[in-house]
């Protein structure tokens, strides 16, 4: 049944692409040789037979071109012709068709359905086209879907793709893994379930806070953003999550990629390994600062009885703790830094008094270095000062280990608009630029060429850019290698 429908009607026909030179003519010559049938059997009024003939050529014409194309509408177009001539001259029924049975309007008529059945055939033409087109574009995407489809399963990663135009939302199966759940697939529940479940610093995330509303709403992609995760089993999990929007042709948003990586275990590790070292350090704290005590009285002793073979001694000693303790204080603070703790408390007072009060313990501790302060007027700033004692002492220790014993070291300050500028001059070993931005970062150490590094742990310079950071500052070097280095760092004044 559907083939015969399909086979006569041509409107299921559309698309098909297939047009037949059979069809057209076995049809019109069956349909004219019935309606011959009826004429001679049955119809005697002229006008009747003549309106019937009309009609019945028209709908020909107009049946086979819409189901054969142009080739449809000529062929039929063709026979009706042929069936006129043969009303015409042979069948002796000239007087029935009076009005139309000149050649003359035969030629007409025939021009007229040849037109009409181009027309249509061109129409009908163009449809197929069209759809069959279509049909090529679908299949492609619905192909390239199912391979990207095959390859997000494959992926080893959790990833999350939120289509914007069919406000859906899909995993793979390694994030249902992960979040232990099925994605539920409509976006609006999604960014719902999300927002309920995703939390930053203990705090549950509003919708608009989401990575993938964020990039959806700002059209950039956001790199590696942790959030905590609070599963439906209550487990806690710590997420990397990174999400690229993806533009149509015309650059609007159609879906957000996310890939979410699981940094539970790094994350454990971490808070593990901060603990030990904030233990660990204040563990470290109370012997040495015992142990420095007790050296001071013994070599006060020492020195009362005049015993250089006891002061010596004693004297390195308490340079070596004067080491260790150092070491535990900044072990301490980059356990702070790292867990958010560290905490400066702001107070107003004079910048010039404490560049002063450092130089001043350097130049007892260090009487051979000739430490120089340029510009050090009254400068009043509002920050924590044991923490930028901190960093003062930091530069110029610095300064006095990276160059010679006789190299003069400048401290400068200027004040201008809205900060003040603090700069550590030496004339040391001084630094190759591709180092100038690494050397504050944790633990690096730049190593000369032969391989040598001097004693240090590479702290000093990232706990002073936090401390800076933490006073809405910034700090950076100039430095020429051989020539000498200049630290920077500014505070803001207002
Ligand atoms: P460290 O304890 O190793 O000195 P820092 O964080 O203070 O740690 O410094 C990091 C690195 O930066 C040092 O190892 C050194 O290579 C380089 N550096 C710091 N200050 C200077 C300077 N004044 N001149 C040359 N190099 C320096």
């Amino acid at each position: 049944m559907y083939k015969i429908r399909h086979f006569l009607n041509p409107m299921l026909r559309l698309g098909n692409g297939t047009y037949s030179y059979a069809i057209p003519t076995i049809g019109t010559l069956l349909v004219l040789l019935l309606l011959e049938f009826a004429i001679v059997n049955y119809l005697n009024s002229a006008p009747v037979v003549a309106s019937l003939i009309i009609a019945i050529s028209v709908i020909l014409v107009v049946y086979f071109a819409f189901r054969d194309g142009i080739r449809g509408g000529v062929i039929a177009t063709g026979i009706i012709i042929g069936y006129y001539i043969y009303i015409i001259f042979i069948s002796g029924r000239v007087e029935a068709l009076q009005a139309r049975s000149s050649i003359q309007s035969t030629f007409f008529l025939g021009l007229l359905y040849l037109v009409i059945g181009s027309i249509i055939g061109w129409l009908k033409k163009s449809i197929d086209l069209l759809i069959i087109k279509e049909k090529i574009a679908t299949s492609l995407a619905d192909g390239e879907r199912r391979r990207l489809k095959s390859v997000i399963e494959q992926m080893p990663v959790a990833i999350r793709i939120a289509n914007i135009r069919e406000k859906r939302v899909e995993g793979n199966e390694k994030l249902s893994e992960l979040l232990k759940r099925k994605m539920n697939g409509d976006f609006d529940k999604e960014i719902k379930y999300m927002s309920e479940h995703e939390y930053k610093n203990g705090n549950n995330l509003e919708k608009k806070e989401l990575v993938i509303f964020r990039a959806l709403k700002s059209k950039k992609k956001i790199v590696s953003e942790e959030v905590e995760f609070i599963r439906d089993d209550r487990k806690k999990l710590f997420l990397r999550i990174s999400a690229s929007p993806v533009f149509d042709r015309r650059g609007k948003v159609i879906s957000i990629v996310s890939v979410l990586d699981d940094v539970t275990g790094e994350k454990e590790l971490q808070t593990r390994k901060d603990n030990f070292i904030n233990m660990a350090s204040h563990e470290l704290k109370t012997p040495i600062t015992t142990l420095k005590l007790y050296l001071d009285i013994l070599y006060k002793r020492a020195k009362k009885l005049d015993n250089k073979s006891m002061t010596d001694p004693i004297e390195n000693l308490r340079i070596q703790v004067e080491r260790l303790q150092q070491l535990a204080t900044d072990l301490l603070d980059i356990s702070r830094i790292q867990t958010g703790k560290l905490r400066i408390t702001k107070q107003k007072f004079l910048l010039n008094e404490l560049i002063g009060e450092v130089c001043w313990l350097f130049q007892e501790t260090k009487p051979d270095k000739k430490i120089s302060i340029v510009n050090s007027n009254p400068i009043e700033i509002e920050g924590d000062r044991f923490r930028l004692y901190q960093v003062l002492t930091n530069l110029l220790t610095n300064a006095v280990k990276y160059s010679e014993k006789d190299k003069k070291i400048i401290i400068k300050s200027k004040q201008s608009d809205g900060h003040v500028q603090v700069s550590v001059k030496d004339h040391g070993i001084g630094l190759d630029p591709s180092e100038k931005h690494k050397i504050f970062n944790l633990l690096y150490q730049v190593k000369d060429a032969g391989e040598k590094t001097f004693p240090g742990l590479g702290m000093g310079l990232y706990i002073s850019r936090e401390i800076v950071r933490m006073h809405k500052g910034r700090i950076w070097v100039d430095s020429e290698k051989g020539k000498g280095s200049t630290f920077h760092f500014t505070l803001p004044t207002n």
